[in-house]
């Protein structure tokens, strides 16, 4: 026989149906109920559903992240003896500032202890990315974890079994009753795994814009301030950035081309506007982690380890110690490399006004960049090279974009509507903030401030 509930979910769904608050303690027995496979998915369904429509208070969402951190185990890495502080994006089109940004922060003197996802939807996951590395091993478990993050200063390896269940659980509800946009599930899902990594402080880079889950500054403000809100309701050192996703970051789409551009950056190169919000969540992440006072200061002192090469080198040891083979990094042009390259030029003169992530996010996944079901095998060298950034004049004809694909047949599929992603105008685009606004918590945690536009795009 089944053990008795700890809470009577019948009673506890009828509270949120009527719009009640929960007590946090409720919210916990009924988490523990469900991952002990006490209460049916068909209830845990019914009380997303009316979490959706009822919303959940900044209580209910800190009891509920809480909850979902403690269903599993939660890392405490004794022996990394810095402070650690990690980094989360909510997800957007040509985004490996992952990649760079770890060892870049790690090489400043802060640890970077970082369990990443894959591409979900349109947006491309980290753990692909590191996977167009051959051999890079992103199934390490939680001992291995900590001596990597203990001798290099970053290791990044996925989700694991043991780390926060009923998130894995509940996200599978979300996924097929239509409640995955919902700010609450959505904090309490993504701090429940973050906090889980044994982690002092994170900082949280909230996309908005066409390629982002977020599509206006109103949602992304409120998405961010409940993120920052709710983790530091559980006790750690949170901030948060709102930053553009109108279009993809830097200019590549597609798992070895973004993580060669990730090795410009770390190389001192790169495009601008990767290279500028690597800088700006790195100083956001070297203040958390009380390594510096201020950006400003900050700001140098990462600059400094991509120009003296220890970012770099970081990074060649995280590639080393998680199986990857080093002479890919050394020489990138060994990295997984597409059969077709197909070019597709401009259709008229003009400046580029827009390139709209959210197509070119769904094209690549056509190509085999990236899944339409868990368990599909995606192409690593599959994707698009950007060849003119938004503000670009180009003349009819010019190269906007190549087509990395398995097939000419894939490249010609997908041709005609990568060409429309692209927008003209005879007249020079506003520049365009990277930016958006930053959220911290007021000293008092009375509420959130937002400041707005901090930093253009290059
Ligand atoms: N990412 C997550 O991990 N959870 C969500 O609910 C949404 C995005």
């Amino acid at each position: 026989m089944p053990a008795p509930p700890r809470v009577n979910p019948v009673e506890f769904l009828r509270q949120k149906r009527d719009g009640r608050e929960h007590r946090p303690a409720d919210v916990k027995a009924f988490i523990d109920a469900f991952v002990a496979g006490e209460v049916a998915d068909y209830q845990a369904s019914a009380w997303l559903m009316a979490a959706f429509l009822n919303g959940l208070s900044s209580k209910e969402t800190l009891a509920l992240t809480q909850a979902m951190l403690h269903s599993g185990s939660v890392l405490t890495l004794p022996s990394v003896k810095r402070v650690r502080v990690d980094k989360h994006s909510t997800g957007g089109v040509g985004d490996k500032i992952s990649l760079c940004l770890a060892p870049l922060v790690a090489a400043c003197g802060v640890a970077v202890p970082m369990i990443s996802g894959r591409g979900l939807g349109h947006t491309g996951g980290t753990l692909d990315k590191l996977e167009a590395i051959p051999g890079f091993r992103v199934d390490l478990d939680a001992k291995r974890f900590e001596r990597i993050v203990r001798e290099v200063g970053t290791c990044l390896i996925g989700q694991t079994e043991t780390l926060a269940p009923a998130d894995k659980r509940l996200y599978a509800l979300r996924d097929v009753t239509a409640t995955v946009e919902c700010i609450p599930l959505i904090v309490a899902s993504i701090l429940s795994k973050k906090l889980a990594e044994g982690i002092d402080g994170l900082v949280l880079d909230v996309k908005c814009g066409g390629g982002a889950f977020m599509k206006d500054l109103k949602s992304a403000r409120a998405l961010a301030a409940a993120l920052v809100s709710v983790g530091k309701g559980a006790g750690k050192r949170v901030s948060a950035l709102i930053t553009d996703m109108s279009a993809p970051i830097g200019r590549s789409i597609g798992n070895a081309l973004e993580t060669r551009e990730a090795i410009e950056i770390l190389r001192n190169a790169g495009p601008a506007d990767t290279r500028a919000l690597t800088l700006e969540l790195g100083a956001e992440m070297l203040v958390i982690g009380k390594r510096c006072k201020s950006r400003k200061l900050a700001l140098p002192l990462l600059e400094r380890a991509l120009a003296d090469g220890s970012a770099f080198e970081v990074f060649r040891r995280l590639v080393k110690a998680q199986g990857g083979d080093v002479r890919t990094i050394d020489d990138p042009s060994r990295l997984p490399q597409s059969k077709v390259q197909v070019i597709v030029p401009a259709a008229k003169s003009g400046y580029i006004t827009a390139i709209d992530a959210l197509a070119l996010g769904v094209l690549a996944i056509e190509l085999g960049a990236g899944r339409t079901r868990a368990d599909q095998k995606i192409d690593p060298a599959a994707g698009f090279e950007l060849h003119a950034p938004v503000g670009t004049h180009v003349l009819r004809g010019a190269a906007l974009v190549t087509i990395h694909a398995a097939t000419r047949a894939l490249a010609k599929r997908v041709e005609a509507r990568v060409a429309q992603a692209f927008s003209f105008d005879p007249r020079a685009p506003r520049p365009r903030a990277l930016v958006l606004a930053r959220v911290k918590l007021s000293s008092r945690e009375l509420g959130h401030r937002v400041s707005g536009q901090l930093v253009t795009r290059p």
